[in-house]
């Protein structure tokens, strides 16, 4: 068994992983895929202390470096229950698809999330080259030019405030007939010259030049007719979802889905962690996922050392 048993292999486990092993406790992570969204990401430029690097890259060295350290790494393998110690400083144990079971002293749960995709011709196509999913990271390669964002909620009307600073032109597409967004946000958003609304409108393919984002088209959906938009960048925002399907029951999630988390990282369980994309944590950002990753790491131990000796 283990003392410290993270699940997922992305920026948030990978820290807590490195923190735990340098407290020279029994550590393992268990990944579906190692490295996370990271490995799905190109540029990267606000990673500080690192101009810039691509995604891949970044991966492989987070593996490195917790591969330093005597860390199980059971990577291709993916948690499907978790199960809460009845008393405390008994095991928790997490069942595996493959039939196994896990058992650990404290469990980190660092399962990240995953971007809702438009699932239209030319999206996937067109991923990192036009198509993107956090203004936070892509904005700036976007200074200056045309791009829209898909979605009216909070996060695409925040995005489209954020991004009308940096490129010349946005244009929001939202499928209802009006934004859903906050009151504040939608008046910030009327006041900005460069932003122009499209409602009532369903994107139905983004287009390009087999190398790169030329533009997008969407229907009229009161009217059915179909309309092309020249641009070089489409923000697609319509909704991040927690990777934590699995953890129903077993923790408290919010209505979306994110594990409820407190300062420390406590989740609901005593001895049960989380960190990253798939908390509460407001900002999703692989340096947020790394210092909330250390943070549940650092908790977990001083959980353990707590327990009363056997
Ligand atoms: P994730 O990276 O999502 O990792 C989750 C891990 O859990 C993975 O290893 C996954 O395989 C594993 N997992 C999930 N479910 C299970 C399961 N049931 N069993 C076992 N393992 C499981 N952030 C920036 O700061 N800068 C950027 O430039 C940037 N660009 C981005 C570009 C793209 C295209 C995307 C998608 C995201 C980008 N982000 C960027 C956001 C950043 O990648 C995330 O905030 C960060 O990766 C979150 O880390 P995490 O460890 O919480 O989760």
């Amino acid at each position: 068994p283990f003392d410290v048993l993270i699940v997922g292999g992305g920026p948030a486990g990978a820290t807590a992983a490195v923190y735990a092993a340098r407290k020279g406790i029994r550590t393992g992570v268990l990944a579906e895929r190692f490295g996370g969204q990271v490995l799905d990401t190109m540029a990267i430029e606000n990673f500080p202390s690192v101009q810039e690097t691509e995604g891949p890259k970044l991966a492989a060295q987070l593996e490195a470096h917790v591969r330093q350290y005597d860390v199980d790494i059971m990577n291709l393998h993916t948690a499907e229950k978790l199960t809460p110690a009845e008393r405390e400083g008994d095991f928790h144990s997490v069942e595996l698809k493959n039939g196994a079971t896990l058992n650990a002293r404290t469990v980190i749960l660092t399962t990240g999330a995953r971007w809702r995709h438009m699932n239209v011709p030319g999206e996937e196509e067109y991923k990192n080259k036009g198509v993107a999913y956090c203004p936070h990271c892509d904005g700036p390669f976007y200074k200056g030019k045309r791009v829209a964002v898909i979605g009216g909620g909070n996060s695409g009307v925040e995005a489209a405030i954020d991004l009308a600073g940096i490129v010349a032109h946005v244009t929001l597409i939202e499928y209802d007939s009006q934004l859903r967004a906050d009151a504040v946000l939608q008046r910030k958003l009327g006041s900005l010259k460069n932003v122009k609304v499209i409602t009532s409108a369903l994107t139905t393919q983004v287009n390009g030049d087999g190398s790169k984002v030329t533009g997008l088209t969407y229907k009229d959906r009161n009217h059915g007719t179909s309309h092309d938009v020249e641009l070089e960048g489409v923000f697609v925002q319509i909704g991040l979802v927690p990777n934590t399907e699995w953890l129903k029951g077993a923790v408290a999630l919010t209505e979306r889905g994110e594990i409820e988390i407190d300062d420390r990282g406590e989740t609901s369980q005593p001895g049960i962690f989380a960190a990253g994309d798939a908390t509460t944590e407001p900002y999703k950002q692989i340096v947020v996922a790394m210092g909330a990753g250390s943070n549940a790491a650092l908790s977990a131990f001083d959980y353990l050392i707590r327990l009363p000796s056997e």
